[in-house]
């Protein structure tokens, strides 16, 4: 920051100012992140001046000796990472990843079954205002409405009926364990391919805190930004024989030159992910989204379905009588940043809605424990019951705490 500064006081100000937020913050975003320096020196170093369009050794472009070893690197580790027989680590981000998939195995208008929004699945999975949704028939499956846990003889059932050529698991708002098995003996019997997309669950995976898709399903897809910890951007795995078709589709399908700075960072976090270290913090990111749900389900709040069994949890707060567009704002005053987020079966619209989503992958990072949990819920509490009289002492209790916790020092 310092270096953008001197050239450019402007940009570098707003840097240094976000710099700041963070450090001031309570990070609660379920699908942010700290990076380590080595996954930020990556993403800015001089990989970013090469032109590399292509894959390693089918190159259209001259010089990439050494970006193609870097490509390789971040191949082999993703494969040896999730156990996956083909990688491609190009997207830019999980919409492009998704899209590419949608490319490579369908033609426009095709029917696809994937998860609503509304009941935490993501735009790309067939929201109406989404390219997948406006070139694709998606047919939606959802949670069921007492259990808030997805319906799996529901799924079952609307797949046989609509004979979908491809079935899409994932989601970006679901607090509980997702049955790959289960969903892949559906697609099966339904005659469908099996895409499950694991941005949010990816670093739980790699250390062995969710079951892993890749042994069932045919594609799989993932952010390299949320759990994994590592810079913002996509990748794709796959078995062997879908390898052409999902290169193909990367490029020259949809994108041109791959990052090959943000390419070297993935292989940086990869490595990252396969030592002990990564695996106990993904272990602490679920004991702390545990004891944080814990300490909140005490206070009063109703944690949908009743808890929660991977990084995050979602909150309905109906029985406080705040939105969760108000809450979200509350929360920022007082330093603590979240996201509003639709509850299943949700009385408000997506811009207000009911709950807010909170996770905690971030704050893990930084060196949170379950005791800051117990604080973290009641500062919750005191935000959503007391807010004009506790503000102040709700940020001097936030203060205290990231203070034990300092970031980039
Ligand atoms: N898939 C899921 C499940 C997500 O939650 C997200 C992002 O929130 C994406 C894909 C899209 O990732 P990106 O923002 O990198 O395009």
């Amino acid at each position: 920051i310092g270096f953008v500064s001197k050239t450019d006081p402007e940009v570098g100000a707003a840097m240094g100012r976000e710099l700041a937020r963070q450090r001031r913050n309570i990070e609660l975003i379920a699908s942010e992140n700290i990076v380590s320096p080595a996954v930020l020196a990556a993403m800015g170093s001089v990989l970013t001046n090469k032109y590399a369009e292509g894959y390693p050794a089918k190159r259209y472009y001259g010089g990439c000796q050494n970006v193609d070893e870097v490509e390789n690197i971040a191949i082999e580790r993703a494969k040896k990472l999730f156990g996956a027989e083909h990688a491609n680590v190009q997207p830019h981000a999980g919409a492009q990843a998704n899209l590419a998939v949608y490319f490579a195995l369908l033609e426009p208008g095709d029917t696809v079954l994937g998860m609503s929004l509304a009941d935490g699945g993501h735009l790309t999975h067939g929201s109406p205002v989404n390219l997948s949704g406006k070139y694709y028939k998606f047919v939606s499956y959802g949670v069921d409405p007492v259990t808030e846990v997805i319906d799996y003889d529901k799924v079952r059932e609307i797949a046989l009926e609509c004979r979908p050529k491809l079935l899409v698991a994932g989601a970006s708002a679901y607090p509980r364990v997702i049955d790959f098995e289960r969903l892949s003996a559906i697609a099966r019997e339904a005659g469908a391919y099996f895409m499950v997309d694991m941005a949010h669950i990816a670093g739980l995976v790699a250390a062995g805190e969710h079951p892993s898709p890749v042994p069932y399903a045919d594609i799989v897809t993932t952010t390299t930004h949320k759990t994994l910890r590592g810079p913002r951007g996509g990748m794709i795995l796959c078995r062997e024989e879908l390898g052409k078709k999902i290169d193909k589709a990367i490029f020259p399908g949809m994108q041109g030159g791959p990052l090959e700075h943000i390419i070297a960072a993935k292989a940086v976090c990869f490595g990252e992910a396969m030592t002990p270290e990564f695996k106990a913090y993904q272990h602490q990111i679920v004991l702390n989204c545990r004891a944080l749900a814990k300490a909140l389900t005490a206070r009063g709040f109703r944690l949908i379905s009743g808890g929660s069994d991977n990084h995050l949890v979602l909150l309905d707060l109906r029985n406080f009588g705040i939105t969760g567009k108000d809450f979200e704002k509350k929360l920022d005053e007082v330093y603590i940043t979240v996201n509003k987020n639709a509850i299943p079966n949700d009385p408000q619209s997506p811009f207000i809605t009911s709950g807010v989503r909170v996770g905690t992958p971030a704050v893990t990072s930084r060196g949170f424990v379950e005791a800051d949990m117990e604080k973290i819920a009641e500062f919750f509490y005191l935000t959503a019951t007391d807010f004009d009289n506790k503000a102040d002492e709700i940020r001097a209790g936030v203060e205290a705490l990231c203070a034990k916790y300092p970031l980039y020092e």
